[in-house]
């Protein structure tokens, strides 16, 4: 009997997620990355106690995913899109829509009978992001898990202008010191955020039914009860709504190994992942004018992986040694 893994390393929290062979979720996690990523995803291996699931494939996904590759030794890496499509349309075949909100993306995916037809990340603007939320609940002296419950509660929305962060958090503290109610200011800070996502990330394009609500964000009732008075459609939020994005990575391992394309698992055991010593060192290659800024994993003092450069001839780590690249660091800057 084999195990399939995905993680999934976000910019404020790390998942895990473990299906068996019929791809029923047995297992899943979610940590902040207080410590750093390296440190959340060797914590959270070890959570799950890997060694008593056979794993059969490991994928990886997420901002950090080709960091988290490298620590745990994933099978395939796949990108935050199609891992949230192919766990929304495996949890719920006939969603048409992802809302994606995590900690400092939002997106958007399309489905047409299960095949993505587009989508839309926005990375740039912080309104409608979980951070944001976070931060704008510690300034009101609130546990972010208790915001959305103050939203439903209010009678009377405060107007908060919602186009970028810096704007909502100043007509924010403008209404505050007004001494509107924090229900009242919470629900119009919800309903601001709704109306940038949908200005900014869905761009006004029709919302279809079903319509898959997931990300941390989605825990947050008030964010949901201002998307649906905007969209004027219902929301699904799935039961494993912060785990989606592992959700995927996982189902993709498994169907990269059913398909044969992996056949024996690099995953490593927990003890290996646990006690290895990870570093990473970053330089900037001044070969072209890219200028790309490359990271580096070692493990054990040893280049255990590479990543960021745009024409792929970093990727080979034997090529390059570490003392040839810090050679080149040294000799460019
Ligand atoms: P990422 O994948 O980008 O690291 P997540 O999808 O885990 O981020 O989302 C993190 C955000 O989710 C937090 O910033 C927070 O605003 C929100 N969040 C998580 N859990 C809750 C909760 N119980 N109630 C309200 N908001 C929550």
């Amino acid at each position: 009997m084999g195990y399939y893994l995905g993680v999934d390393v976000g910019s404020l929290t790390t998942k895990l997620a473990l299906i068996d062979r019929s791809g029923e979720l047995v297992y899943a996690d979610c940590r902040r990355n207080d410590g750093g990523p390296i440190e959340a995803v060797q914590k959270i291996f070890a959570g799950a106690k890997i060694d008593c699931y056979p794993v059969a494939a490991a994928g990886t996904t997420g901002s950090g995913r080709h960091l988290a590759a490298v620590i745990i030794g994933a099978d395939t890496v796949v990108n935050e899109i199609t891992a949230h499509a192919l766990a929304a349309r495996t949890v719920e075949p006939a969603v048409q829509t992802v809302i994606d909100i995590g900690g400092q993306d939002s997106k958007i995916i399309y489905l047409k009978n299960g095949v993505s037809v587009g989508f839309n990340m926005n990375t740039v603007c912080a309104a409608g992001t979980g951070s944001f939320l976070d931060h704008q609940a510690a300034r009101l002296g609130l546990p972010v898990e208790e915001l959305g419950h103050y939203a439903l509660r209010s009678t009377s929305p405060v107007a908060i202008a919602g186009r970028c962060g810096v704007f909502a958090e100043s007509d924010l503290i403008h209404k505050q010191q007004l001494g509107y109610r924090k229900e009242d200011l919470i629900a119009g800070l919800c309903l601001a955020l709704a109306k940038n996502y949908i200005t900014n990330v869905a761009r006004s394009r029709k919302v279809e039914p079903v319509v898959l609500f997931q990300g941390g964000v989605a825990a947050n009732v008030g964010m949901r009860w201002a998307l649906e008075k905007l969209l004027n459609v219902k929301l699904q939020v799935p039961p494993h709504y912060q785990v989606m994005g592992a959700l995927g990575a996982a189902l993709l391992a498994r169907s990269r190994h059913r398909d044969g394309k992996i056949r024996e698992t690099r995953c490593r055991g927990a003890r290996e992942v646990a006690g290895a010593d990870f570093q990473v060192k970053g330089f900037i290659c001044r070969d072209c004018a890219n200028c790309c800024e490359l990271s580096e994993l070692y493990a054990d003092g040893v280049l255990a992986g590479r990543w960021g450069s745009r024409c792929g001839k970093w990727a080979d780590l034997e090529r390059r040694q570490p003392e040839r690249v810090q050679e080149k660091t040294r000799a460019f800057t």
